[in-house]
């Protein structure tokens, strides 16, 4: 069984990833339009049919705006724990009861043959998730948006061979840019967003050969470019004597553009 990974995109202006296996396959967020979403599946040959839902972190628009009409249109099935749901679901909202599924936190559930288990991360939204993605003995870890690295999602990070974390400021970017300074607080805070430096030097510290695959995430468009993300990486392994010398493989996911498929051998 193949275990395949692509980020359709990624970024605070929309957040959109793609888990399968070659016969199912789920996605994580819905941030963009729903048909940016299917036409991205065409351009890869995956059919829409073979999708078994949708895994939500959180309630922020750039992680749901498509989720609406993409349950809607493609009768799909929404996965997330009842604290996300509660700040997603409003009078207002027109997604459909049927489309609703409860998930656990820390507790594994099965889904499209692989086992999933979703963990807190510390966010500025009323809860917002990680998901640790599991088949046979290759996991893949997926965290977009927090703001430190806590004692309980470490655990999941370290655990990935295939890890997707936030990238998401150049710390003298923010610092210099012209947000306003409540911003660039909350940016920085411990429950806003992870800055390259922080990110770097968390991997540094906890590189494994367990690790095959790092793909940079939710990179900033105002405070960060893929460059900054990629130096601020190297640089930091540099300093503490690590080599790279192409393991892990390290790849910057793109706002707009959809990745490659990275595929996880067993
Ligand atoms: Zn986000
Ligand atoms: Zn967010």
């Amino acid at each position: 069984m193949n275990f395949n990974f692509c980020s359709l995109s990624s970024g605070s202006s929309g957040n959109c990833y793609y888990v399968g296996n070659g016969f199912h396959g789920i996605l994580i967020d819905a941030g963009i339009p729903a048909t940016s979403i299917r036409k991205f599946l065409r351009n890869m040959m995956i059919p829409m049919e073979t999708i078994m839902g949708v895994l939500i972190t959180h309630n922020h628009s750039d992680h749901i705006r498509g989720l609406e009409v993409l349950l809607r249109k493609n009768n799909l099935p929404a996965f997330t724990t009842r604290e996300v749901w509660n700040s997603i679901l409003s009078p207002h909202s027109r997604i459909s009861p049927d489309c609703i599924r409860e998930i656990p936190l820390i507790k594994k559930f099965h889904l499209a043959g692989f086992d999933i288990e979703a963990f807190p991360v510390c966010h500025d939204s009323p809860e917002t998730l990680g998901f640790h993605i599991v088949a046979g003995n290759r996991k893949l870890t997926i965290a977009t948006d927090l703001g430190h690295i806590c004692q309980t999602s470490a655990p999941y990070i370290k655990a990935a061979n295939l890890l997707v974390i936030e990238s998401n400021y150049d710390e003298l970017m923010l610092m210099n840019g012209g947000y306003p300074p409540f911003l660039k607080a909350r940016i920085k805070s411990d429950n806003g967003h992870l800055g390259n430096h922080q990110t770097s030097s968390f991997l540094a510290d906890n590189v494994s050969e367990n690790l095959t695959h790092i793909c940079l995430a939710h990179l900033s468009k105002n405070n960060n470019n893929p460059e900054k993300a990629l130096a601020t990486l190297y640089g930091t392994f540099a300093d503490r004597g690590i080599s790279l010398n192409g393991s892990p493989k390290i790849i910057v996911l793109e706002r707009n553009t959809p990745s490659e498929m990275i595929s996880l051998l067993s």
